[in-house]
């Protein structure tokens, strides 16, 4: 018998039956010494990679100092890391969080108290898109609005009007006299990294705009640099009101973030909101490390050059494979193959040539390797595409274009 079928975890996973003992930079090892290339990080979770020195030491000298101490108190390595996300962004205040789903629950009461400390409780209705993903509590399931995470659980949580991916007639026509803000990814991650146009974006701020709502962005997974920008925002000029981050906040210790302006936050006053563990010293260092890496001089460059190599390198593979990648997508290192083939024999196809990588909606494999992946990774990578294409290909044979 595998120890996977005598394991004591609720098995709400469907995983792998490979189990890794230690990681350095992109690689992760068995226990046995095998080694992969590690193109998930976590789930856009360890953007530095695995045990990167420096997140290493800064962790262990606070875990040595203080972990926790609670919200009762000031936290100074809280407020440093607050001070420099806002310095870094359109926000004024951060809220700290676990999770992305912690970050997600509190944007949306940030967005609804704001109506309410303006006199307009009413207004507490969020727009949001189809195959968006947003966390797994009551209510970021209902503003993900995804039925197969949804059945069963009792009554969705009320407030979330969804629309179609892109449509911005219909967004216009789901607002109504109890809307409170529009919440988007700037990619749709899980939802198979489907890129929103710079346009929409700016359509969907002068609809806010216009009709006095807040714009949300969830950038738990496209924020921390993954798109080759802090913030994926920032691409298109842009800014929201509010953002949720985590996933790479901590570079793989648990920190989420609602960021905010002044103006959004108005109600979010002594008392409204709170977490026991949030923006403990422990995380905060973690979080301070990572941006203290990320924004050391040319971070972002470096990880623009080695995206754009990643990326042209994949659109040749996918010219010479049509019969196994349809599609490649993506920006800066949150990458996506739309697959022919079953996304999940693509995965299984890189996996046993040594490379891991993430399925995602839509039949797109996730490339997520860490940011400080180097030139040299990327070209050890695209071998292992080359060949799980190969084989796949072998399999596959493309449809036939017309003629004999
Ligand atoms: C992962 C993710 C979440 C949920 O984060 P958890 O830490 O799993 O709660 C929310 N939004 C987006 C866009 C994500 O990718």
């Amino acid at each position: 018998m595998n120890e996977q079928s005598t394991s004591h975890l609720l098995p709400t996973y469907a995983r792998v039956d490979l189990a890794f003992e230690r990681g350095e930079g992109v690689w992760l090892f068995t226990a046995s010494g095998e080694r992969y290339l590690d193109f998930t990080s976590g789930v856009a979770v360890n953007a530095l990679g695995h045990a990167h020195p420096q997140l290493v030491a800064a962790i262990s000298e606070q875990v040595r100092k203080l972990s926790h101490v609670s919200n009762l108190y000031r936290i100074p390595e809280a407020e440093r890391l607050a001070a420099r996300l806002c310095a870094a962004s359109f926000a004024d205040f951060v809220f700290f969080a676990n999770s992305g789903a912690e970050a997600m629950e509190c944007a949306i009461k940030t967005a609804r108290k704001y109506h309410a400390a303006n006199g307009a409780p009413e207004r507490y209705r969020i727009v949001t898109f189809e195959g968006a993903f947003h966390g797994r509590t009551l209510a970021t399931l209902a503003a993900g609005g995804q039925k197969k995470y949804l059945d069963g659980f009792g009554p969705v949580v009320d407030g979330f009007d969804q629309v179609p991916f892109g449509d911005i007639e219909a967004a216009k026509n789901a607002i109504g006299p109890a809307t409170a803000a529009i919440l988007i990814e700037p990619i749709m991650g899980e939802g198979g990294v489907r890129v929103v146009a710079p346009e929409f974006l700016r359509a969907l701020r002068e609809l806010c705009d216009r009709h006095g709502l807040l714009l949300v962005f969830d950038e738990v997974q496209t924020g921390m640099g993954r798109t080759g920008e802090l913030f994926a925002y920032q691409h298109s000029g842009v800014a929201p009101d509010i953002m949720a981050l985590a996933k790479a906040l901590g570079g793989g210790f648990p920190v989420g973030a609602c960021l905010a302006t002044a103006a959004a936050a108005k109600g979010m006053t002594a008392g409204t909101h709170g977490s026991t563990f949030g923006g403990n010293p422990l995380a905060m260092a973690a979080g301070n490390a990572v941006l203290d890496v990320m924004l050391a001089d040319g971070f972002f460059e470096r990880v623009k050059r080695v995206a754009l190599l990643l990326k042209q390198k994949l659109a040749s593979i996918k010219d010479r494979y049509p019969s196994v990648i349809a599609e490649v997508r993506g920006e800066g290192l949150l990458l996506g193959l739309r697959a022919v083939v079953p996304s999940g024999e693509l995965v299984d196809a890189l996996r046993a040539q040594k490379l891991i990588t993430a399925a995602a909606g839509d039949n797109v494999v996730r490339l997520l390797p860490p940011l400080i992946v180097a030139e040299a990774e990327i070209s050890d990578a695209v071998r292992c595409i080359e060949r799980a294409c190969e084989e796949l290909a072998k399999h596959h044979r493309p449809v036939a274009q017309g003629g004999a």
